[in-house]
């Protein structure tokens, strides 16, 4: 699957390219026709699923399509709950719309800022991305005009519901034409998220990404039992032997870190370490070169883990075991899909088994240790 073949426009799908967005995320695949096609959607996906770009790009390509309208007369309209997605979402729609003949002028608004600028930034915007108190305010003093608005999106839902906006939302509705395409994205589906649906949407593709839970079951996992002075061989071993590409690795420290992407490169296998102690532009070119296969192997810290912005890993190797349950799943969790199952082994320590057990649990999924006293770790 490719940008391409989803209908978006040629300058969108270069644009895409330009950012190192290789190919659509499947809520991405899934929703961005349906928007092109102006349906309405519910999309149950949770941030880090690319759910932004999924209704950002079809939103800036329809509206491209459409006359411009009158001063401050909003066309495209985006609930949020809060101010940092409200910037995230902005810097989103104004990174694309920058690639389009005629860019489409975006704003974000937000409590806990000054009013005036904001009214004054109004002047030609058609994207408006707002905060649901705001948004309520800049109506009331006439700042801009949503009776023409044709695509409403209402993003995280269900976080929008926990701070209490109900009466927000549905005042804020009562502003909006009759007449509009509405897109509803929540990272779960309860019973007031259920009652949201049926209030707003008409016939809405429905659109469920996978939890990374469900995902574990598709990876191909094992563990070996390991002294800590084998971890080096043993990872080379593995790398070598199996020829694995692509690989990720997790340490529980920078210090470990560094030193597991030395001693590989030592060894004759690529690697480097990203955490927290390298400059961003270190970070993002390790994370550029193992991306496009430059780099065999990355070695990360938990604490980068969820910035590493992969859809899938062949690979996923834990030299060591993370602190929590949760960060385990989240490690191994982009190896787990249906079309072709990744691998994620996990070093343990004598010490550990009692921790690992716990992991174990909490996943849900009993992984079949092996033992190494076997293995043939000469020249390694
Ligand atoms: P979101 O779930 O919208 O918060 O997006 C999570 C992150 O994924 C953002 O940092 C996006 O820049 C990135 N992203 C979204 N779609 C893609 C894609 N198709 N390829 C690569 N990165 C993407």
């Amino acid at each position: 699957m490719t940008f391409d073949s989803l209908g978006l426009p040629n300058a969108l799908v270069k644009a895409l390219s330009k950012e190192g967005y290789t190919k659509p995320y499947p809520i991405q695949s899934q929703a961005i026709p349906a928007i092109l096609d102006e349906k309405d959607v519910l999309g149950i996906a949770k941030t880090g699923s690319g759910k932004t770009a999924s209704y950002v790009l079809p939103i800036l390509a329809n509206l491209q399509n459409k006359p411009e309208p009158k001063n401050r007369h909003i066309q495209a309209l985006v609930l949020v709950p809060t101010r940092e997605l409200a910037v995230q979402v902005f810097e989103t729609f104004k990174l694309f719309s920058s690639a389009l003949r005629s860019p489409i002028k975006s704003l974000a608004v937000f409590g806990g800022a000054s009013i005036n600028p904001q009214m004054i930034q109004m002047q030609g915007v058609r994207i408006l991305i707002a905060t649901p108190g705001r948004l309520i305010e800049l109506k009331e003093s006439n700042a801009m005009n949503l009776g023409e608005v044709d695509v409403f999106v209402l993003d995280e839902a269900d976080k929008m519901l926990n701070l209490g906006f109900k009466e927000e939302m549905d005042k804020i509705l009562s502003f909006l034409p009759k007449q509009r395409q509405n897109l509803l994205f929540s990272a779960t589906l309860n019973k007031e998220i259920d009652g949201i649906n049926r209030l707003i949407l008409k016939q809405p593709v429905e659109i469920k990404i996978e939890e990374e839970k469900d995902a574990i079951d598709l990876i191909d996992q094992s563990a070996y039992l390991v002294l800590d002075e084998q971890k080096g061989p043993i990872l080379r071993y593995l790398i070598k032997s199996q020829e694995l590409k692509q690989v990720l690795i997790f340490t529980s420290t920078v210090y470990k870190a560094d030193q597991v992407a030395e001693k590989l490169t030592k060894n004759g296998i690529e690697a480097q370490a990203t955490h927290s102690k390298k400059s961003q532009r270190a970070r993002t070119v390790a994370l550029a070169d193992f991306k496009s296969g430059k780099l065999r192997v990355l070695v990360a810290t938990d604490l980068l883990s969820r910035g590493i912005d992969i859809e899938f890993l062949p690979v996923v190797i834990n030299y060591e075991l993370p602190r929590s349950p949760k960060d385990f799943i989240h490690r191994i969790g982009r190896t787990g899909r249906a079309e072709s199952p990744g691998k994620a082994i996990t070093f343990v320590t004598k010490d550990e088994l009692h921790h690992f057990k716990v992991i174990q649990k909490k996943m849900g999924k009993w992984i079949k240790l092996t033992y190494t006293d076997d293995l043939d770790l000469h020249g390694f």
